[in-house]
């Protein structure tokens, strides 16, 4: 007998979590019941915009880190814990990938079949109504009064002939751009304030925080519900359907923990398979970023937004089918992991936004509170090594040239003596960190059918970054709300609004 039923249960309150707790409690009829981890406290640096790198390493942060990547060591990997997930405790940068990005995607989630979710989910002003959504839950604010050196990078890329374009997500989707952030009246809006906080009182949704999920328990090749620790006593509730939206790490882990992944891997950790699913765990996906630090002339002001403020979509090279590259500022004195930032300064970031590496989410032991030991195999591909050079050419091209001549003192990192392709490649591969944006680990096609329902077992599916299969050459948050909505209408509520 269980403590607690309901018709859906959503594991994990995160971005594509509050969406579907959101849009299926719509109907009075479905009780729901959605499961989070962390806790629910919204915190000031969950708030104020240029506060988020304080929430990292906090209670809100899972605080993961990887297997050693290239020659870098282990790399930073945070992740939300914490109503909202990690749209609470993000950048806030809302952006959507190139439409040929999701044109390489199965059908059924293409550009034209995301769109209208797209449009469902955001609140845009100012931009193509046609291409981007003027009435959605989630507000999204241009950048209007830019940070010097954001205006420097701008105008630097500008002078180097890379065109500027008003709307990264619109009918452009190539060049220099003013950063479009989920916040509004000066405030984050992360998918917990969008979509969940207002919702609260439906007496057909009940949440649960501080409550980890430690298994789904399967009868017979059907899910029936999950298995949950609170407040230290472990607890069982049933569901006709089980939505994991743990995200790109904690999905896999919980799959792989309730026996569905790698039949034989999962066996070598005493694990009983329930469904053979190799597919589970692998194909990770994620944006390698290399940073050039800059020493300031003078104390710089802080950003009134996330820190970045400009984002330039590039490729590089000609013939790459669509930009392959994010440069952007950060807009604080820091230097790659190992490196002494300066006292002011700034940095510029060149980031591989569609990289042919993949790597791999694994078990490290069947215990559910420990860590996975996560590879995202960053330059394992050599065209990742090329395209990162190139990206790293034009950032400090960039820095180096007139437009920042009113803020520069110097460059600080890799520093004047890096100089050849093969300090350079050197210097890429030491510095090489995340832009923390991991997908693709329980693809649609591969793990999940085209109705995100998990191959192999009834009652369950997917719907979050993990299904995504092929990296979005953008901040991927935009994309999980669309699929998390498209979700949601999978799932049997057409048109559901949350008010
Ligand atoms: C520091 C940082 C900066 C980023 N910057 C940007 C940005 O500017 N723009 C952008 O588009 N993207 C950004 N991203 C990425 C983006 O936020 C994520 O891609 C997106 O939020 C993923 O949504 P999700 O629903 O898949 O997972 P998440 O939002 O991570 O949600 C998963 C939720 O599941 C919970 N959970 C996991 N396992 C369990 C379990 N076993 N039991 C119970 N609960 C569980 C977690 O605690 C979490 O709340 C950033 C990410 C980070 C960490």
């Amino acid at each position: 007998m269980s403590d607690s039923d309901a018709d859906f249960i959503v594991v994990g309150a995160g971005t594509a979590g509050c969406v579907l707790a959101a849009r299926l409690s719509a109907n009075p009829a479905s009780r729901v019941l959605l499961l989070e981890a962390g806790g629910a406290e919204r915190t000031p640096a969950m708030t104020v915009p240029n506060a988020w790198p304080e929430t990292l390493g906090s209670a809100a942060d899972w605080a993961n880190v990887t297997t050693p990547q290239a020659d870098a060591g282990p790399v930073l990997l945070p992740r939300g814990r914490t109503l909202g997930g990690s749209s609470a405790i993000n950048a806030l940068a809302h952006v959507r990938g190139h439409r040929a990005c999701y044109d390489s995607w199965p059908q059924g989630w293409r550009f034209g079949d995301l769109l209208p979710y797209f449009l469902r989910s955001e609140r845009t002003a100012g931009q193509d109504p046609a291409l981007r959504g003027t009435h959605g839950p989630v507000p999204v604010a241009a950048v209007s009064e830019p940070h010097p050196a954001a205006r420097a990078f701008a105008e630097a890329l500008t002078a180097m002939g890379y065109p500027r374009t008003d709307d990264l997500s619109g009918r452009r989707q190539e060049g220099v751009a003013w950063a479009d952030l989920a916040m509004a009246d000066g405030q984050r809006v992360s998918a917990a304030d969008a979509y969940l906080r207002p919702v609260l009182g439906r007496p057909n949704l009940t949440v649960f925080t501080d409550c980890l999920v430690t298994g789904l328990r399967l009868r017979q090749g059907r899910c029936v519900g999950v298995g949950y620790v609170r407040g230290g006593v472990p607890r069982t509730a049933r569901a006709a359907e089980v939505v994991v939206c743990a995200g790109a790490i904690g999905s896999p882990q919980l799959l792989m923990l309730s026996g569905i992944g790698p039949a034989d891997e999962l066996r070598s950790l005493g694990i009983e398979p329930a469904a053979d699913l190799p597919a589970v765990g692998a194909s990770l996906q994620d944006h390698p970023v290399i940073v050039v630090s800059y020493a300031a002339r003078m104390p710089l002001p802080a950003s009134r937004y996330n820190n970045g403020e400009v984002y330039a979509a590039v490729r590089s090279a000609p013939d790459a089918s669509y930009p392959d590259l994010h440069l952007f500022p950060i807009l604080l004195p820091v230097a790659p992991a190992g490196h002494e930032p300066p006292a002011a300064g700034y940095a510029l970031v060149a980031a591989i936004v569609a990289p042919d590496s993949r790597g791999s989410v694994r078990l490290a032991s069947a215990a559910p509170d420990a860590a996975p030991v996560i590879d995202p195999g960053f330059l394992t591909d050599p065209r990742d090594t090329a395209r990162l050079e190139a990206g790293l050419r034009i950032v400090r091209q960039a820095g180096a040239s007139p437009a920042f001549d009113a803020v520069r003192e110097r460059e600080i990192w890799p520093g004047p003596g890096i100089a050849t392709a093969a300090a350079l490649r050197g210097y890429l591969r030491r510095g090489v960190g995340s832009y923390y944006h991991p997908v693709g680990t329980c693809a649609i096609g591969a793990v999940v059918d085209a109705s995100l329902r998990v191959h192999g077992v009834t009652g369950l599916r997917v719907a979050d970054a993990s299904v995504i299969p092929v990296i979005p050459n953008a901040h991927p948050n935009a994309t999980v709300y669309a699929i998390a909505e498209k979700a949601a209408d999978m799932i049997g509520v057409p048109g559901a609004s949350t008010g």
